[in-house]
């Protein structure tokens, strides 16, 4: 499939004029791979006639090929699709979480405490969540990790009440998270509950929780939710998993707002900014090739990856640390892998799965090492691990898990018998 979509924006080259059948080629691979990524049919087309219209009608910009024309096109509709950008101050505030049961409300409550306490934020939660059982506690659980102060009652039935308890019992902190009660499935007194406690907080953010493997009931939800306390944000849940969360852009469409953030996995740091290019490429499956090319030389320059001397052997752990630095910046690793001579080896699929969330934690265990330690990492033995993991507040897990995953890239590199001479700066030209 995305050979296909390449081979569609390969014919575009070296045209003069911008042709019609290319276009529409380019339009139907596009829409095949949208379609593929659970987005809905009506957006699909809404955005097939942009692209066509803005395609075939807008005079090519001086110096600009017709490629690099339509990819402009086509990469600006794209990012309309995801809903305006969205701003998260760090003031004082109150979000009001809102979704079905299971979208993951509650794990993302405790990861947006975290994620503001890292700002510096004083923040708390309130659970006025009293329909499922267990609510609380799982709830509690997480915000103790992280010393993040909870209200919650499991005996009280009423949510208001429980809200406005917890409001008061809350009221030293900046940002009060309130996760809501989910049900199975839509039904009337969960909005009016919604509703009621969306009266009472007050909130400065209603933002709806969607899984990414919704499809297309995405839409209804975000409707109802939308229509009831005005949705003014969307967060998609379990983009670690195949999901492509194509879904939950109709929740986008249908409230007029942006993806606040995403959730990739299931602790409690597993959750990032919403940035559209990574999520464009996931959709479709590919990168913007242009715009990965112009910043793979922008990253490149400044730091020239010396992949020969990595092949020599000479691959530490700061090696390692300062790779997955300069590819990240380019977008998701598995695009930019997959344009270099090294994405066609064999990598396990774990290279891959490195969010920027786990690069902050392997950055601070990386701190708690010593010099000798960065530098061979074959000396690490348990008591260091045990070390490491308590300096840098991580569990011992976490460690191995970063030791794991620089032997995988070792044994990849080895595995690379490429040679001569050469630097990323000169395969990424090729
Ligand atoms: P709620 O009913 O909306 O409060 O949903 P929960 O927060 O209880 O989450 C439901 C399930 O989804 C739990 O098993 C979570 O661990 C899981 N979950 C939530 N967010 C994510 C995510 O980003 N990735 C993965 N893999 N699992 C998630
Ligand atoms: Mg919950």
């Amino acid at each position: 499939l995305s050979t296909s979509l390449k081979d569609a924006v390969k014919k575009l080259a070296g045209k003069a004029v911008v042709d019609r059948a290319a276009v529409e080629e380019l339009i139907r691979d596009l829409q095949r791979a949208l379609i593929q990524s659970d987005v809905n049919v009506k957006l699909v087309m809404q955005l097939s006639q942009s692209i066509k219209k803005r395609a075939l009608e807008e005079e090519l910009p001086k110096g600009m090929g017709v490629k690099d024309h339509v990819l402009r096109i086509v990469y600006q509709e794209l990012v309309s699709l995801m809903g305006p950008e969205t701003e998260l101050e760090l003031k004082p505030q109150k979000i009001l979480m809102a979704g079905l049961q299971g979208s993951g409300k509650t794990t993302t409550t405790g990861k947006l405490c975290r994620y503001l306490q890292r700002k510096g934020m004083k923040v708390g939660a309130i659970c006025c969540d009293n329909f499922r059982p267990g609510a609380f506690v799982q709830l509690q659980t997480l915000c103790k990790k992280i010393n993040v102060p909870i209200y919650g009652d499991p005996n009280e039935k009423d949510a208001l009440t429980i809200v406005r308890n917890g409001l008061s019992a809350l009221r030293d902190v900046e940002v009060i998270i309130v996760d809501t009660a989910g049900r199975h499935a839509l039904e009337d007194d969960l909005i009016d509950e919604i509703m009621q406690i969306n009266d009472a907080v007050k909130p400065t953010h209603r933002w709806l929780v969607i899984d990414a493997a919704l499809g297309q009931g995405a839409r209804d939800q975000a409707k109802r939710f939308h229509e009831a306390i005005g949705i003014d944000g969307v967060i998609i849940t379990k983009m670690d998993g195949t999901a492509k969360g194509g879904g939950a852009l109709s929740a986008v469409a249908e409230t007029g707002s942006g993806i606040v953030f995403i959730g990739s996995g299931e602790t409690i740091d597993d959750l990032e900014r919403f940035d559209p290019d990574g999520f464009i490429s996931r959709l479709l499956g590919m990168g913007d090739l242009r715009a990965l090319v112009e910043r793979a030389e922008e990253v490149i320059e400044s730091d020239d990856l010396d992949v020969n001397a990595m092949m020599k052997g000479k691959f530490t752990l700061r090696d390692m640390y300062k790779q997955l630095e300069a590819l990240n910046k380019m977008g998701p690793l598995k695009q930019v892998l997959s344009m270099l001579p090294l994405g066609n080896m064999n990598l396990p699929g774990e290279v891959y799965d490195v969010t920027s969330v786990k690069m902050q934690r392997y950055r601070v265990m990386m701190d708690s090492m010593t010099d000798a330690e960065l530098d061979d990492p074959s000396v690490l033995g348990t008591s260091r691990i045990h070390r490491i993991a308590y300096g840098s507040g991580s569990s011992v897990d976490q460690v191995r898990e970063l030791i794991k995953y620089y032997k995988m890239m070792q044994k990849a590199l080895k595995g690379f018998k490429g040679g001569g001479r050469f630097s990323m700066n000169r395969m990424m030209k090729q």
